[in-house]
């Protein structure tokens, strides 16, 4: 049982389902009622046939107007509700992939009566049709953007259902319950046995452990679908550049042994361990009078306060010199690595006691230049963003931030409703609106309760034709 059906206009929408620009083949996707009626008048199959026939490919040509010249050459296929993406009748017509014919096509086709679609909207149906529910539509969005293979894995599972499935599972337990509660307070007089609540309790500790397993899941299931960012700073001329040509593996910072010459913060994109990882490389944090290189140092704050962790930068031999002196202010230590650069340049004892004095597991020696420790670098970032490496194939992933905040409301009310039961005589009607509560928290994630402005949020971040 997936999200309740709603209602659904009964327009027939259209939309060019291929990027835009010259590609192999182009697709035309149209679905409603009138898919089939606009296909008949439209296309001219290469050898006479009596009807279309569903989930078939049919050969032929799309012409611009009933018996008019052909647009181009096509395969067109026409599937019948309810077995489609959108659980409406629907025609895709394959093209050659040039913006000409793509147009042209779709330009005709909505000259016969369908309505230009919104972005997601097919998705949009196949959620309103209870085909897919919303955490299986945000799956879709997540397999068209998977930055590497895990996350493809993870979004390939979610729109499975395993996710929904287990999220299901505890909400239907938790209707049962809420339905036994608002029964004894419905009828109090009534000869019905009173609810069992040390059983109850057991059931709702069940499902706070089920939650709080489902909530671990975010920290590695997010990384890989939203990537991380990770930000270079520290003094000038310390070697950020350096670190971030060597992380990447490849020239793309200007090195310079002047200080100040990244006058505005570099981006790029690197997979460390398999997990995304925007990388940036800011501008040197000193007071600078000097304007181009003020508004660098501004930028690089902002990026300071997106990362996830921050790698800064200290240079082993002005270190050796001036002495250790903190975390400069915007980098708390929680989510600060401390990279000792240039150790090439002084001795391992040295490099050793100033290892001691600042953490041992927050502080790397690495020469950026030679390559030297960058392995341990690596390592050590990895062990600050998963803290807790688990086993996550075969079991439902949370990689979406509103599935955890929705999580983590539902596991805050079945905590309450866990709290009232512990009471000698507990409140029914607090009891059954903590449930209630829960059990909406479960449905945001789903789509059973979720606010039209979320939808339309999550639709609009889908393509058009999607
Ligand atoms: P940034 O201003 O912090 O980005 O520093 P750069 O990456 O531009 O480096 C400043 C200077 O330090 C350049 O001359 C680099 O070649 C040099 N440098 C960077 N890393 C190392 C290192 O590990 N060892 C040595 N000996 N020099 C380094």
């Amino acid at each position: 049982m997936r999200a309740p059906a709603l209602p659904v206009e009964g327009d027939t929408i259209a939309a060019i389902s291929t990027p835009y620009g010259v590609g192999g083949i182009g697709i035309v996707r149209i679905s409603g009622p009138d898919s089939e009626r606009i296909a008949l008048t439209l296309f001219r199959p290469k050898k006479p046939i009596d009807r279309l026939r569903s989930h078939h490919l049919h050969y032929g040509h799309i012409l611009h107007s009933k018996g008019g010249p052909p647009i181009d050459e096509v395969l067109l296929a026409w599937m019948r509700a309810p077995h489609t993406y959108t659980r409406e009748d629907m025609v895709e017509i394959q093209c050659h992939g040039g913006p000409l014919p793509v147009r042209g096509i779709l330009e005709v086709v909505l000259s016969w009566g369908a309505r230009l679609a919104e972005p997601g909207e097919f998705t949009r149906r196949a959620f309103l049709n209870g085909r897919i529910d919303l955490a299986q539509a945000e799956a879709i969005v997540d397999i068209v953007e998977a930055k590497n293979l895990t996350a493809l894995r993870f979004a390939q599972s979610q729109l499975c259902g395993v996710l929904s499935d287990e999220i299901l599972r505890i909400q239907e337990e938790t209707k049962s319950v809420l339905v036994e509660v608002e029964a004894w307070l419905d009828f109090p007089e009534e000869d019905i046995p009173g609810p069992q609540f040390e059983a109850m309790r057991v059931q709702l500790e069940g499902w706070i452990g089920s939650i709080t397993n489902l909530m671990k899941t975010y920290e590695e299931g997010h990384l890989h679908r939203d990537g991380v960012n990770l930000v270079i700073v520290g003094e000038p001329n310390v070697g950020k550049s350096t670190l971030l040509n060597a992380l990447l593996g490849k020239q793309r910072a200007i090195v310079s042994p002047l200080p100040g010459t990244t006058r505005d913060y570099l981006e790029e994109f690197v997979l460390l361990g398999g997990i995304p990882v925007r990388l940036v490389d800011t501008a040197g944090l000193r007071e600078t009078h000097e304007e181009i290189e003020a508004q660098g140092v501004t930028a690089a704050r902002r990026k300071i306060a997106e990362a996830d962790l921050l790698l800064y930068v200290v240079d082993a031999c002005r270190l050796e010199a001036e002495g250790w002196k903190g975390i400069p202010a915007g980098g708390e230590e929680a989510r600060t690595l401390v990279v000792l650069n240039k150790v090439d340049l002084v001795s391992q004892g040295s490099v050793e006691d100033t290892i001691r004095r600042i953490h041992p597991l927050r502080c790397a020696a690495i020469s950026a230049l030679y390559g030297q420790g960058m392995d341990c670098l690596r390592q050590m970032i990895l062990d600050q963003l998963v803290t807790e490496k688990m086993d996550l194939d075969c079991r439902a992933v949370v990689s979406n931030l509103r599935h955890q905040k929705a999580l983590e409301s539902c596991r805050e009310a079945l905590r309450a409703a866990r709290g009232q039961l512990g009471l000698e005589e507990p409140p029914g009607d607090l009891l059954a609106s903590d449930l209630c509560r829960a059990v909406r928290a479960m449905g945001e994630i789903l789509g059973q309760t979720t606010p039209e402005e979320i939808l339309n949020r999550i639709f609009d971040s889908f393509c058009i034709g999607k």
